[in-house]
């Protein structure tokens, strides 16, 4: 088991197949992009099916989700999915996307078993996805959403990051056109995670902001706790649900104490925490032909050394060196 030293045992890993991403959203990377992973760097589809499989066949990993940067730009997305699928016990799997190009890749990925995706989406006015992402990709965005519910990736879940003054009127918008296309919304803190170290806590829209801004149009009422358990998003009924929302107060509410999220990025580095300054290296013994058993030990030790919190409150903190595409949000 990957058990840190408080107690908590981490069972969902998040897998960055690539930190290279084809929108250039201004809270993550600015718009002339990044200096990418050089491709030797890179692990290969088979040496992340590797992590993986002693991931959910050694170490108590019952959740996969790949992510990036854009996991849809790795070709070999529905591969890796379908020999996911296929460990024993079967995981759940699970993608974060930008959804371009999901318009023609929802049914290979369904057919390769992926279970659900969560697709980001900020704005419902192209123009204003044009100034955000710096690309006109709005219409495949919207396209990759259909694709998905049509292909069963249910529930179709939406990411949206509100920013002051650039989308934060959207929040009722985004709520009401979610609501009438079946999808759970999920609205994210932004995070101090951009490349340009652009973030401030001024800039922010807090949770209890959204709330605020949602409360006005909807009647919400908290979801029972319990089902929570060590989910990120505080979700809310929507006017008596069925229906619900979420909210992720990674900075305002953070809920670092059920955390069971472990990461793995594009380049074999385990990290605990988005926030971490620390990573633990799988690629470089994996090269050198460890065994198996030496990578799980590897990997149990890096997951014991996992802090209490991410410690954005604390003085001291440090914005970690990679940016959130380079770690796998
Ligand atoms: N490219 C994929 C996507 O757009 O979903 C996967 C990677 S992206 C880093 C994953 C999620 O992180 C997206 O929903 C994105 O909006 C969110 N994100 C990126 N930078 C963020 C930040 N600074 N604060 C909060 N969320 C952020």
């Amino acid at each position: 088991m990957l058990r840190d030293s408080f107690g908590r045992v981490a069972t969902d890993l998040r897998v960055s197949l690539t930190d290279k991403c084809n929108l250039r959203c201004t809270y993550c990377m600015p718009p002339e992009g990044l200096d990418w992973l050089p491709n030797p760097q890179l692990l290969t589809a088979d040496e992340i099916v590797r992590l993986v499989t002693i991931g959910v066949e050694r170490l108590g990993i019952t959740e996969v989700r790949y992510t990036g940067g854009e996991p849809l730009l790795r070709r070999e997305l529905a591969d890796v999915v379908a020999r996911t699928t296929a460990l024993t016990p079967r995981p759940q799997v699970s993608l974060t996307t930008n959804g371009i190009g999901l318009a023609r890749l929802a049914g290979a990925l369904a057919d390769a078993g992926l279970d659900r995706v969560n697709i980001s989406l900020d704005t419902l006015d192209p123009g204003t996805f044009k100034r955000l992402a710096h690309r006109d990709r709005h219409a495949d965005v919207i396209a990759g959403l259909a694709a998905a519910d049509e292909a069963g990736l249910r529930p179709v879940k939406v990411n949206a990051v509100l920013m002051r003054g650039v989308n934060d009127h959207e929040a009722v918008p985004l709520l009401r056109w979610c609501l009438d296309q079946g999808y759970e919304l999920r609205f994210i803190e932004q995070m101090p995670l951009d490349a340009q170290h652009g973030w401030s806590r001024e800039g922010m829209v807090t949770a209890d902001e959204i709330l605020d801004l949602l409360s006005a149009s909807f009647d919400l009422a908290a979801d029972d706790l319990e089902e929570r358990g060590s989910a990120p998003a505080e979700r809310f009924l929507v006017n008596g649900g069925p229906a619900r929302v979420g909210v992720i107060g990674s900075v305002t509410r953070p809920f670092c104490g059920s955390c069971d999220r472990v990461r793995l990025t594009a380049d074999g580095q385990v990290r605990n925490c988005l926030f971490a300054t620390e990573e633990s290296d799988l690629k470089t013994p994996m090269r050198a032909g460890a065994s198996d058993d030496e990578l799980a030990e590897r990997w149990v030790a890096a997951v014991a050394r996992k802090r209490a919190g991410h410690g954005i409150d604390d003085p001291s903190f440090l914005q970690p060196a990679r940016p959130m595409s380079a770690i796998g949000g």
